[in-house]
Parts: structure tokens; sequence; C-alpha cells
């Protein structure tokens, strides 16, 4: 509780010297009304006293006049309001400002950001995206604060071609400027690969698989080392009956990428199916299997070992693993394929605790959970989510 109140005597200070300013400002002009100013003041005062913040806010905001000089407080109190989770308070500051065309151009179009990010915080997307397509048309300055917001709002609504248009005007325009960047795709670059692959998925659902791919070229040169266009890639070869095609993208995948292995794995062994023998298949595992320690990879292989060699030779193989890399998974791969007693119970223990244990992690926010998401749900990053790693993990 006191520290509730300091914050607010924190609050009423600055608000305080935003009243003090208008009214300095407004001396230089117009008689003052000090009588009128203080009353509100102490009306504001008497409702901080009583704990009403927001009334407190509205109450001298609504008195401190409009100048250049008061513009910070009123756009300091409106963000305020904001970050409470008082957006319609903070839309009414906004608009308010707003209603005054003596201010600046450069300091309305401000104003018009701060305003299309309460709507944003609302839920009022349409309302939002016209004033961020008007500021993007008329604001040099707040040009690609508006773009970032408008590619966020057709994020959400999942609008690929409209959040496609507005993240190309993001990107560099100079060429060399692009090319110096290739190295390491930027975020705006990933999101742009993503968003070329959720129109393929579309498309590939949809069986145009001509448009499906003219779309996966175009996220190859955006992210040229995406793990899902590569997948996607391998899929629409399959669909086109080109399993050789299909096999070549997803070596590669698993040579540059191992540790997807429980990603890629699924569509190879498919493929495999399609060109070769499963003796063939476990040769190809095996190379695998030398250069990663993916315990997906290794239980993977032992289960195609089991089949073409025998339960033997597989165990042996999988103990050899355990002793190197002791998981969870290939733990329990090597109780279910050793016959001693007992065993099963303990393994039957070791599964449930993999059941509940998150498989994907995001290396940026840390969100973490049992399903592959390409745009994190918490951070909204793109291409940050990946395997667990560890004994609980891959
Ligand atoms: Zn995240």
């Amino acid at each position: 509780m006191e520290a509730s109140v300091s914050n607010f005597l924190l609050l009423f200070a600055s608000i305080a010297v935003g009243w003090l300013l208008g009214r300095l400002g407004r001396s230089k002009v117009e008689l003052p009304a000090p009588v009128d100013d203080s009353n509100s003041y102490y009306k504001g005062l008497n409702f901080l006293l009583n704990e009403q913040a927001d009334e407190a806010v509205l109450t001298v905001v609504n008195e401190l006049p409009v100048r250049l000089e008061t513009l910070p407080t009123h756009l300091a109190l409106g963000n305020l309001m904001r970050s409470k989770g008082e957006v319609e308070a903070a839309i009414h500051i906004h608009q308010n400002l707003l209603s005054r065309p003596s201010l600046p151009r450069v300091e309305l179009h401000k104003v018009h950001l701060e305003l299309a990010r309460d709507y944003i915080s609302a839920g009022l997307l349409d309302r939002a995206e016209r004033l961020l397509r008007d500021l993007v048309d008329e604001s040099q300055g707040y040009r690609a604060e508006a773009l970032e917001h408008l590619r966020h709002i057709y994020q959400t609504e999942k609008e690929w071609e409209q959040a496609i248009a507005v993240a190309v005007q993001l990107l560099p325009k100079r060429g060399w400027l692009r090319r110096a960047q290739d190295k390491s795709p930027q975020l705006v670059e990933k999101a742009l690969s993503h968003y070329h692959c959720e129109i393929a998925e579309r498309l590939l659902s949809d069986g145009d698989l001509k448009a499906a791919k003219r779309e996966l070229v175009k996220a190859e040169r955006y992210d040229s080392d995406c793990l899902r266009v590569g997948l996607l890639l391998a899929a629409l070869s399959m669909r086109q009956g080109r399993a050789g095609e299909a096999l070549a993208v997803l070596q590669e995948l698993l040579r540059s990428q191992p540790l997807w292995a429980m990603q890629i794995l699924p569509l190879f062994k498919n493929a495999f199916s399609e060109m070769a023998s499963t003796a063939e298949y476990v040769d190809a595992l095996s190379r695998f299997g030398a250069t990663t320690d993916s315990s997906y990879l290794a239980v993977e292989l032992a289960g195609a070992l089991a089949e073409v060699k025998g339960k033997a030779e597989a165990l042996t193989y999988i103990q050899s693993v355990v002793k190197r890399r002791p998981t969870f998974k290939t733990l329990s791969c090597w109780l279910s394929l050793s016959d001693a007693e007992g065993q099963a119970e303990l393994r039957l223990a070791i599964d449930e605790v993999l059941a509940t244990r998150p498989v994907y992690q995001c290396r940026h926010c840390g969100f973490s959970g049992r399903k592959l998401h390409w745009l994190c749900p918490s951070c909204e990053q793109w291409g940050t989510i990946a395997p667990v790693r560890g004994t609980q993990g891959d």
C-alpha cells in the first residue's frame, strides 16, 4: 500500500509540473486564471488522496492547456493510462490532443501513433489500421514505426499478403545493404520467409502445387536456412511424386540442422520408403547418427536396426548411445529392447515423465510447450522455437 501511495505521489508530482508549465505558458499570452487552475489541482489532489488516480489524471488532463510545452505531460499520462490497462482513458487523452489543430504537424503525427497504439491495446485493429495507413502516407519520421505496427496487425489477423506488402517496405532499399545482411537474416526477412510459407501451406492444402512452389522460392530467398521452407519443399516434392528430390532436400536438412531430426525424420523415412530398402535406410541413419547426438535419431535407428538386423544388434547400439549420452528417450528405448524382468514398470514411469515435459522452447523468451510453433506465442518472434535439449529433451 505504501509503495502504491508513493507511486501515486510521484505521478502527481509530474502532473503538477505539467500543470505549472501550462500555467506559466499561459501567462505569456493570456490573463492567468489561478483560481480555476488551483481548483482543478486541488480537485485532482483530492482524487489522488482518495486513491482515485485515474480520475486524478483525467481531471488534470482536462484542465491542463494543450501547448507544445505541456504536450510531453499529456503524452506521458496517456501512455501511463494505456500501460495500466486503462485504454479508454488513454484514448480520451490522445483524442483530446488531436482536437487541437494548433499543434505542429510532426507532434500531431506522434499523437496519431499513440492513439493507434491505444486502439491496438483495445483490440480495435480496424481503427488502428486506418490511422497507421495515414501515418505511412503522411509522416516520414513515424513511417517505420507505423509500418511495423501494421505488420503486426496483419500478422495477428493472418492476412499474409498484406503483411508481406507492408514488411517489404521495411527492408533496406539499397541492394548492397540487403546483401550485407544476407549472412544473418534480420527479423523482417525471417518474418517474410514465414509469411510466404504460410501462403504456401494454404496453397498446398488447396492442391495448387505450382503456386505453392512459387511462394516457397520467395520464402527461401528471404531466409535460405529456414527449416520450414525445406520441410515444405520436401512435402511438395512428395505430392508431385518426386521422392528423389524430397530426399535430397531432407538429407541436406539433416546434415545442416541435425537437432531438428524429430521434424525431418518422419518425412525422410516416408521419402526413403519410396526409393530404397529398409537396409539402406539403416545405412543412411547410421551415417547421420555418427555426426549428431539426437536422441530421436538414435531411437529411430535402433528401431530400424531391430527390424533389419535383429533385436540383439539394436540393443547393443542403443546401450552404446546411452553410455555416451544418456537421455530419458534413449533409456526408454534401451528398456523396451531389453527383456529383463521388472523393467516394463520403469520404462512406463520414464515415458510418463517424458509425456509431461516440454518438447520445444523459445530461445528468445523461454516460452516452452509440446507443440511446435513457428511464431512464438509469447514473444511473437519467428523461428526462435527449437527442440529442448538435455536429459529430458532430445
Ligand atoms: Zn518467444
